[in-house]
């Protein structure tokens, strides 16, 4: 356990809940928990098993290695997809991991197939098709194009294709045209695939936002991130309370100083922040080294990234630094050094979340929970 003075902790039960409201939004669908980028910053391999625990049979990986690393960390019974790499990347140790593996260019279908038959066994596949995000994936030109050599694999025993996906650009929009016309190339590339004979065992579309708010596009899996973590994928239309979602992650810390100081006190660097009268300037241990986003600096009219304490809410005082941050605990303040304070959590009570930092931030959840740096504790409960 690390004595630093601040850490994540991470509500398993909370990510359990997560994906059985997510399971319950997509009743005819499985569920992908999307664990990249560490767990979308909460820690890969607790995260990963709690969205095990709450019902979800498939688990997506961004990067081959955090595909790997799930295998090696013990998870073994729940399938993986892993979606981003580059010619070179070792497919053979994901086919012997058992790792099903994205198809998004010509190449990436040869590669797999070399892996395949070094790895002895036959690799399994899903075609990912660009239906309009303008991002990875096959054009339907390049479908059009590898579904023969689709069918040689499978003959040969080498790849097996066994799942058809993509990927929305206004998921976050349910109304937006494109959500639909995505849908609609969608369907049309899986008419392709099954007139060629492809057998598919999953197809797939719907990330977080989709998954609660797009029910056409569910097919038979979903594919939620953020929302695992209980962060609504659409806080302009409803928060975590209304999809059944509970924030996992909370950011907290002891106060490491605390001291009365005059009005007309600069605060932090450039004195972006001067106090008004005599008060109580508290100093919080994390900064922009540990995630908390300089953006959400502080002055006396636009309060900074808020931050709880005491059972009141208060904002960021002065620019954010790389460790640490000053909150104004106003005059006569009892707190002391050593005392808790909360950057962001669950919402229950009142408090901040991290949707509360993302406005402060001008930014998304997403970004605010992914960057919480290494060196702070990430702590299960
Ligand atoms: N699917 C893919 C391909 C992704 O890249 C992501 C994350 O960006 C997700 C699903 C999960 O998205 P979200 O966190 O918005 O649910």
């Amino acid at each position: 356990m690390s004595s630093y003075p601040a850490r994540a902790v991470v509500d398993l039960a909370a990510v359990r809940s997560n994906v059985r409201s997510l399971a319950a939004h997509a009743p005819t669908a499985q569920v992908m928990a999307v664990v990249k980028a560490d767990g979308y910053g909460h820690g890969l391999l607790p995260t990963a098993a709690a969205a095990v625990a709450g019902g979800a049979t498939w688990l997506g990986a961004a990067q081959v290695d955090e595909a790997l690393a799930l295998r090696r960390g013990g998870i073994t019974g729940t399938r993986v997809l892993t979606w981003l790499y580059a010619p070179g990347a070792p497919l053979r140790e994901a086919v012997e991991a058992d790792v099903d593996v994205s198809v998004s260019a010509p190449w990436a279908l040869d590669e797999l197939a070399v892996a395949a038959r070094v790895a002895g066994r036959p690799a399994r596949a899903h075609l990912k098709v660009d239906t309009g995000l303008g991002r990875n994936g096959l054009t339907p030109a390049d479908l059009a194009t590898i579904l023969p050599e689709v069918l040689r694999l499978r003959a040969e025993g080498a790849v097996e294709v066994v799942g058809l996906w993509s990927h929305l650009a206004f998921a976050d929009e349910p109304e937006h045209p494109t959500v639909k016309h995505q849908g609609e190339v969608f369907a049309d590339a899986l008419r392709t695939v099954e007139a060629a004979g492809v057998a598919l065992e999953v197809r797939h579309l719907a990330n977080s936002a989709a998954t609660l708010t797009t029910p056409a596009v569910h097919y038979d899996l979903v594919r939620p991130g953020i929302a695992v973590y209980g962060l609504s994928p659409v806080p302009q239309l409803g928060g975590h309370d209304d999809y059944g979602l509970v924030p996992a992650m909370t950011l907290e810390a002891e106060l490491a100083n605390v001291k009365v100081v005059p009005g007309g006190h600069g605060v932090s660097y450039a004195h972006q922040y001067v106090t008004t009268h005599d008060t109580v300037l508290g100093l919080v241990p994390l900064g922009y080294a540990d995630g908390i986003p300089r953006h959400a600096s502080g002055t006396q009219e636009q309060p900074g990234g808020p931050v709880r304490v005491g059972g009141r809410t208060l904002g960021v005082a002065g620019r954010v630094c790389m460790d640490q941050v000053v909150i104004d605990l106003g005059p006569g303040a009892t707190e002391q050094a050593g005392d808790r304070v909360e950057l962001f959590g669950s919402g229950r009570d009142g408090g901040p979340t991290a949707q509360d930092w993302a406005v402060a931030a001008g930014t998304i959840s997403y970004e605010i929970v992914t960057r919480i740096g290494a060196r702070v504790p990430r702590v299960h409960v």
